[in-house]
C-alpha cells in the first residue's frame, strides 16, 4: 500500500538520549569523507520523526497519503535545521559561543512550528494540551523537529550535552548517566573500539575505561 512505512527497516541511530541529538546524528560518519545521509526524502523524515517518538504513529500514515509535492524541499529544511544545531553544538564543544546566524534560522523555524499549534481542551493532566493545525500539514515533521531542538536548547544542561570521545566519530549525545562519565556514542561500537586502540597503544587509560564498565 503506498504511503505505508516500512517498520522492519530502522536506518538510524538512536544513541542521543534526545531526539534532537539523534536528529544531529543523523548525518552518519561526518568525519569521513564521505558522511552517510539518513535523511535523503520525506519518506526517510516521517519515519525519523515517528520512531524518535515526535509525531504519532497515525499522524504519520495521513502525511505520507497526503502525498506532499513539497516533501523533498521540508526534508531539505530539515537538514539545513539539523546543521545550524550541529554548528551550535560544535562551537560549544571547542569553547566557542554559538553564532548568532544559527540561532535566527532556528528561532524562525521554532516560532513557525509554535504558531502551527493550537490548544484543545484535555482531560488531563492539564487543562488544554497542544496539537497541531491544521491537519494535516505536511510541514508536521518539521515542526517537530523545530520544537525538539528548542527543547535541547533551552531546558538540558550544556554541561551534559557531550560530543563522542572517539577521534573518528562527531555523535552527540545527553548525558543522563548519575556520575556524568559517559564518554562514547555507544559502548559497543565507539566504546570498544577505542578500548582496543588504547590497549594496543599501551593503554594507560585502560584502568580508567574499565571502572566505567
Ligand atoms: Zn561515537
Amino acid at each position: 500500500m503506498q504511503g505505508r512505512m516500512n517498520d522492519d527497516v530502522d536506518q538510524f541511530e538512536w544513541n542521543g538520549s534526545h531526539p534532537a541529538l539523534d536528529l544531529v546524528n543523523t548525518l552518519d560518519e561526518r568525519p569521513s569523507d564521505t558522511p552517510i545521509e539518513r535523511l535523503p526524502t520525506y519518506r526517510d523524515l516521517v519515519q525519523f520523526a515517528v520512531l524518535a517518538g515526535l509525531i504519532e504513529r497515525r499522524t504519520a500514515g495521513r502525511l505520507l497519503r497526503l502525498g506532499a509535492r513539497s516533501g523533498s524541499q521540508i526534508a531539505k529544511r530539515v537538514r539545513k535545521l539539523r546543521e545550524h544545531l550541529h554548528d551550535i553544538l560544535a562551537a560549544a564543544n571547542s569553547g566557542r559561543r554559538a553564532r548568532q546566524s544559527d540561532l535566527d534560522a532556528l528561532s524562525a523555524a521554532i516560532q513557525a512550528a509554535h504558531a502551527a499549534q493550537l490548544l484543545v481542551a484535555s482531560a488531563s493532566p492539564g487543562l488544554a494540551s497542544r496539537r497541531w493545525s491544521p491537519s494535516p500539514s505536511a510541514e508536521i515533521p518539521l515542526h517537530a523537529c523545530a520544537l525538539a531542538i528548542e527543547r535541547l536548547l533551552v531546558e538540558e544542561e550544556r554541561n551534559r550535552i557531550r560530543k563522542c570521545e572517539a577521534s573518528d566519530c562527531d555523535a552527540y549525545y545527553l548525558d543522563t548517566s548519575k556520575g556524568r562519565r559517559r564518554q562514547w556514542c555507544s559502548m559497543t561500537g565507539c566504546g570498544n573500539r577505542e578500548k582496543q586502540r588504547r590497549r594496543r597503544s599501551g593503554g594507560r587509560s585502560l584502568t580508567r575505561l574499565n571502572r566505567l564498565e
